[in-house]
């Protein structure tokens, strides 16, 4: 059954208000087939609510994992897309409607983990968390100034999602690829980032003291390119040759 591959989808609520949207959350992953549920410091803890709208789910609320912050719940994924109830932002993102989002997602899903990523219900997600994301999904609405329930947003992206790999090859390629084409996890993402920014500073390329975008524009252009490990290991191998030093994989 098509759907088992979406186990490899992690669904990630940051700062949620109001214990029953965890519930309903729970409820509409289940109904797709989605089981890891990942909450970033959630605003209280649960109610008689979120058990009553979990209704046939509790065991995904009782299996979530409570994180302090955003990249803490990212460490195993390979790519993460930002749901934003927006349309546009002061930089813009790259962006996917939520069909598209579906598709890019069946595409990838059996050899890479992804995270989606659901912001809180009055503010959505920081410019901050989405410097994490490399890519937003937007569901499109008849009203730009309404937004959807978070539980409904997760809804329609599950829906979506499993719609897609439905539909997608009859047998997904369950092929095994080589650990170097792999897609590079997002903390080796941000140890790149890291190295990238020092390396910046002490060529003075970057002024520690007027950044700018710089960065941001960086973390665009690198979540765009989905590198892989082996390129990777090119990216700091080069960024340490710069600087005269030698890169070890694991620096
Ligand atoms: N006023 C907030 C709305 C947040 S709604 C804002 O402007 O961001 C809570 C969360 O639900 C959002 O952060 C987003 O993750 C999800 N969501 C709501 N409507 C959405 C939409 N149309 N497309 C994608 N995600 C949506």
């Amino acid at each position: 059954m098509p759907y088992t591959a979406l186990q490899n989808l992690r669904i990630v609520m940051v700062e949620t208000s109001h214990p029953g949207n965890i519930g309903s959350a729970a409820r509409a992953m289940k109904t797709m087939g989605i089981k890891d549920l990942r909450l970033v410091t959630p605003r209280k803890p649960y109610s008689q609510e979120t058990w009553a709208l979990a209704s046939g789910a509790n065991d995904i609320v009782e299996q979530a994992k409570i994180v302090p912050t955003l990249p803490d719940a990212l460490t195993d994924c390979q790519i993460v897309i930002g749901a934003s109830a927006r349309s546009e932002r002061t930089l813009q993102w790259p962006q996917m409607d939520a069909r598209e989002c579906g598709e890019f997602i069946a595409e990838r899903l059996v050899t890479q983990p992804i995270a989606l990523v659901f912001g809180r219900e009055r503010t959505g997600l920081t410019n901050e968390e989405l410097d994490h994301c490399n890519t937003l999904v937007h569901i499109p609405m008849a009203f730009d100034f309404l937004s959807l329930n978070i539980a409904m947003a997760i809804q329609v992206l599950a829906y979506e999602c499993a719609t897609a790999m439905r539909l997608s090859s009859p047998t997904p390629s369950l092929g095994v690829i080589d650990a170097d084409e792999a897609l590079a996890p997002s903390q080796a993402m941000e140890s790149f980032y890291t190295h990238l920014e020092q390396s910046m500073i002490e060529t003075r390329f970057l002024d520690p003291e007027n950044p700018r975008l710089l960065m941001r524009r960086m973390r665009r252009l690198f979540g765009r390119a989905e590198v892989t490990v082996s390129e990777l290991n090119i990216l700091r191998g080069m960024l340490a040759a710069f600087a005269g030093r030698k890169f070890q994989a694991r620096d």
